[in-house]
């Protein structure tokens, strides 16, 4: 924000007329890149407030496993993210053990790191189940075109065997 506001004034400055087609083409740039990292964004991770927004649906576990990923992909590399997520879990896991009538007086913070590992393993094990799926789908496919080559005596693989 602060380099972005130094830019701006860069491109003011530089107003003389044989700069002003420079400037004009800075700015143009500028708003490229800027359009560029907004894209950029979109595709590849979700913003703070988005994060921010899905941490109460994480803590009551109601995310997609895609959402998850891109969850604790950001949480891992944002400070601040992380840090609302600590807090959001304490006050969550604290008014469930008030709930039950546990005291709440013992670290959360390996708690929330168990949770996350807890969930990412989650997603990891449905992605292994996801490519085993994968792969007998299209094994059975595979028998099912040689059964259907042999029927038709295409390719007579019973002769072989
Ligand atoms: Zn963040």
């Amino acid at each position: 924000m602060v380099q972005r506001r130094a830019e701006k004034k860069e491109a003011d400055d530089g107003r003389t007329a044989a700069e002003k087609i420079s400037a004009d083409l800075r700015k143009q740039r500028e708003r490229l890149l800027q359009e560029l990292k907004k894209r950029r964004k979109r595709e590849e991770g979700l913003t703070h407030k988005e994060v921010i927004d899905m941490i109460p649906r994480y803590l009551s576990d109601d995310l997609s496993d895609r959402e998850l990923v891109a969850f604790l992909g950001h949480i891992n590399g944002c400070r601040d993210c992380y840090e609302e997520l600590e807090t959001m879990f304490m006050v969550d896991r604290t008014i469930h053990y008030l709930d039950d009538g546990e005291d709440g007086s013992f670290d959360l913070t390996p708690e929330l790191i168990r949770d996350m590992e807890h969930k990412l393993h989650r997603v990891q094990v449905n992605q292994m189940l996801r490519k085993f799926r994968a792969a007998a789908a299209l094994f059975s496919f595979f028998m099912f075109s040689m059964a259907v080559l042999d029927f038709f005596g295409i390719f007579p693989i019973s002769r072989f065997l």
